[in-house]
């Protein structure tokens, strides 16, 4: 029944996106299948108190009171990179505090972990799944049962690929993510008066990642100019996107990559003058690399998700930037989303054009991405509450 509920919520909520003009006719085709005679048994049979308007309501009364739509089932990808386990813990504590059981579970980065936990919440008859992917492409099969139960999927920062059973996507900017590595860069050095050449290397995230490509070509979209006409110079010759992605975003792999890129084009004591790394566990483990084996100094070095070692590597002038995103943001952003299909309201997006995960345009929520550097960091970081001064010591 509750089920059933959703899935006529959810219809009934999507309907109301498309009518307020964010959808676009690339709505998943889940929606589309939703029987119409639904949507109105399953709006009668709402409570009544969540039928009255929002701004009647005390917020806090309302933000404690158990919502009955089941539990939310969340999945994230590993513990193991930092960003995961803030994110995980967010959406836990968001969830919880607006009133939802939820079931937490992280899959060591592994495919098939992830898939069982996966066909576990399905079995479990969880209501709404909430899954960052370890693949993107790996989870259409498991996603079936999920459709043939009705049971909507959010896909949380990473996209989902190749599957109708995804109904929104919450994430960064992951475009803008990379433009303004590439922006730093070519303002940084001083890419348009600055006679250059200057030497550059690529790392960037896991090509089962469909945002290591939106890093990537964000970054690239502003750098290609310059690597065109000569003033960016990879003396590697590893530009593509096959020959800088770095599987599971391993600080180890980067690291080793970085290091057979010093020994074989950099032994000479040519100078490296800019990595454009797309985020932190890969800069770091160029970082890594540098710190033991490169001689001359230190370049610029882009990253991304200010994690931990990174923040201290910024204080300790070993990285130049990174980006912030707040997954603080994201989880609230998400909790949004999860209340507006159990409710039946408007699921709030603002991008309906950019992520087709080849089924279709999935209706995307997009936080924005936030520079951050040494000089910003405190403000960013500190005073908002993400850290605390000794985690950065
Ligand atoms: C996220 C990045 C993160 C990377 C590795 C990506 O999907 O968008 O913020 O750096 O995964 O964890």
């Amino acid at each position: 029944m509750k089920k059933k509920l959703l899935s006529a919520l959810l219809s009934t909520a999507m309907v109301a996106s498309l009518l307020a003009g964010c959808g676009s006719a690339a709505a998943p085709a889940a929606d589309a299948a939703a029987p119409a005679a639904e949507a109105a048994p399953a709006a009668e049979a709402a409570p009544a108190e969540e039928a009255a308007p929002a701004a009647e309501e005390a917020p806090a009364a309302e933000a404690a009171a158990p919502k009955e739509v089941g539990t939310i089932g969340v999945a994230m990808p590993t513990k193991d990179l930092q960003r995961w386990n803030q994110d995980g813990e967010n959406m836990k504590k968001e969830l919880e505090a607006a009133g939802y059981t939820v079931d937490l579970q992280f899959a060591d980065n592994t495919v098939a972990t992830q898939v069982s936990q996966i066909e576990n919440m399905i079995a479990n008859g969880d209501s709404i799944l909430v899954l960052a992917s370890i693949d993107g492409s790996s989870l259409g099969t498991v996603l079936e049962g999920a459709k043939a139960a009705n049971i909507p999927v959010i896909a949380y920062d990473r996209l989902i690929m190749n599957t109708d059973a995804v109904s929104y996507y919450a994430t960064f900017d992951n475009y803008m993510v990379g433009t303004k590595q590439g922006e730093y860069i070519r303002d940084t050095l001083d890419l348009d008066n600055a006679a250059g050449p200057f030497n550059l290397e690529i790392f960037t995230g896991d090509p089962g990642d469909n945002n290591a490509q939106f890093f990537y070509g964000g970054a690239m979209d502003v750098l290609n100019p310059y690597i065109d006409s000569g003033k960016l110079v990879i003396q590697s010759g590893q530009k593509d996107f096959a020959e800088v992605a770095t599987a599971n975003w391993d600080t180890a792999t980067a690291q080793s990559r970085m290091e057979n890129i010093i020994s074989s084009y950099y032994a000479g004591g040519e100078k490296i003058d800019v990595f454009l790394g797309t985020h932190d566990s890969t800069a770091l483990g160029v970082e890594n690399a540098l710190d033991s084996a490169y001689k001359g100094d230190w370049p610029i070095i882009t990253g991304q998700d200010c994690d931990k070692p990174n923040v201290k590597n910024m204080i300790a002038g070993k990285q130049s930037m990174s980006i912030f995103k707040d997954t603080r943001t994201l989880a609230s952003q998400v909790v949004k989303m999860v209340d507006a299909i159990a409710q039946g309201g408007e699921v709030p997006v603002n991008d309906t054009e950019t992520y087709d995960n080849g089924t279709g345009v999935i209706p995307s929520y997009l936080c924005e991405p936030v520079f951050a550097d040494v000089n910003n960091y405190k403000e960013l970081l500190i005073d908002s509450g993400y850290y605390t001064e000794d985690d950065l010591k």
